[in-house]
């Protein structure tokens, strides 16, 4: 069991609904009932305990007197101006803050959230590693972003909207933070996230992005966990990565390889390779011609992202010639799929990457 779900107050966010079964049991309340409170939680999406007005008395008053619904109030909400990204500046009950990205592609909504409040792993050209490290989310803190971009989807939906347009679909664990370095928080948020009768999200919509934890993703293999895996890849030699991602020194590339490779065999799942597209630095032919041969033959789709500006690094994004150039090659010479990301929230700093909050304390 995860001990957050056992702290006082208890925030309801950090709980499946196994546990909080078990909690009503402990209350003398019939187990029965946490259908009500889940549903009160995570289909409703109530913020607090005195809206939850259908449950027993004695549950309402165990709940008032030991529990929280772990909302995250919001600091400030920001716009892009193509209107399909909305960013949300979350505070933490610490004072602390982390951000949190609604997207939306072809319809369907995307919640992009953080699993740290900062990030101790250093990669130059990302604004939460420039910031550092602050501290883990809890499961609940995770939960709650999921919440707060599904209740804005749902007071943003017009009348008679389809239920698709009224939910999140998809969750990528790509806001601030590694969350591999965060593991058994983040793997059980997952398993909030996926109940079926509350967030029901699928196995296959549940992005988890990592720089490369190499002990992370031979426990993910072991564990068998249903997600989509990517690995923030961005070079293709051990030289050219640890100018980049630091704590490639520590799990070097080979090693990186190796454990991707179990991973794929193990859960028969493709690994989604991403690589951030900087002029000159790892754009060029001879680049892409390197990481076709290291993951030619693999179960492997690229993702290329445009480098997105940050403060602290002084690197331009690739043109979109050159990347169209550095997609043909991976296709036409390797056979190996690649999506070019476009490049959304750049306006309002909400792009891959560009994640950073100061906090105090
Ligand atoms: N820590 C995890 C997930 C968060 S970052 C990881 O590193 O994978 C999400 C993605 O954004 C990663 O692929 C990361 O390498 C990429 N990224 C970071 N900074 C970026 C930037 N300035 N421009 C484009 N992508 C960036
Ligand atoms: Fe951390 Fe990912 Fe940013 Fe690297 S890219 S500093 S791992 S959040």
């Amino acid at each position: 069991m995860n001990s957050t779900c056992t702290m006082a107050p208890l925030n309801l966010y950090d709980c499946t609904r196994d546990q909080l079964r078990h909690r009503l049991g402990q209350w003398g309340v019939k187990p029965v009932h946490v259908a009500s409170l889940w549903n009160y939680l995570y289909v409703q999406q109530v913020s607090s305990v005195d809206e939850m007005r259908d449950l027993p008395a004695k549950l309402q008053a165990h709940l008032r007197a030991e529990a929280t619904v772990g909302v995250l109030p919001p600091v400030m909400t920001t716009d892009s101006t193509d209107g399909f990204t909305r960013k949300f500046l979350l505070g933490l009950t610490d004072g602390r803050r982390v951000e949190t990205v609604k997207m939306r592609f072809t319809g369907r909504v995307t919640a992009c959230v953080s699993s740290q409040v900062g990030c101790a792993m250093g990669c130059v050209f990302c604004a939460t590693g420039q910031m550092g490290f602050a501290r883990h989310l809890t499961a609940g803190e995770i939960v709650a972003q999921v919440v707060h971009v599904a209740r804005a989807v749902m007071l943003a939906a017009p009348a008679g909207a389809r239920a698709e347009a009224r939910r999140v679909r998809n969750v990528v664990l790509m806001g601030m933070g590694e969350p591999l370095h965060n593991y058994d928080a983040v793997m059980h948020a997952i398993d909030i996230l996926r109940d079926n009768a509350g967030l029901a999200l699928g196995a296959d919509r549940i992005t988890l992005s990592t720089v490369g934890v190499v002990p992370g993703i031979l426990r993910l293999a072991a564990e068998g966990r249903a997600l989509r895996l990517a690995v923030s890849l961005h070079a293709a030699t051990q030289a050219e990565r640890a100018a980049l991602v630091p704590v490639a020194r520590k799990w070097p590339l080979d090693e990186l390889m190796a454990a991707c490779r179990t991973y794929s065999e193990a859960t028969g799942r493709r690994i989604f390779y991403e690589w951030a597209l900087i002029a000159g630095e790892n754009d060029t032919p001879a680049h892409a011609r390197a990481v076709g041969a290291l993951l030619g033959g693999m179960n492997a789709h690229v993702n290329l992202i445009p480098l997105n500006p940050t403060a602290g690094y002084g690197g331009a994004s690739t043109p979109l010639a050159a990347a169209r150039a550095f997609q043909h090659i991976l296709s036409g010479e390797f056979h190996l799929p690649s999506t070019l990301r476009q490049r959304r929230g750049i306006d309002i700093g909400a792009g891959c990457g560009q994640l950073a909050v100061s906090s105090p304390g």
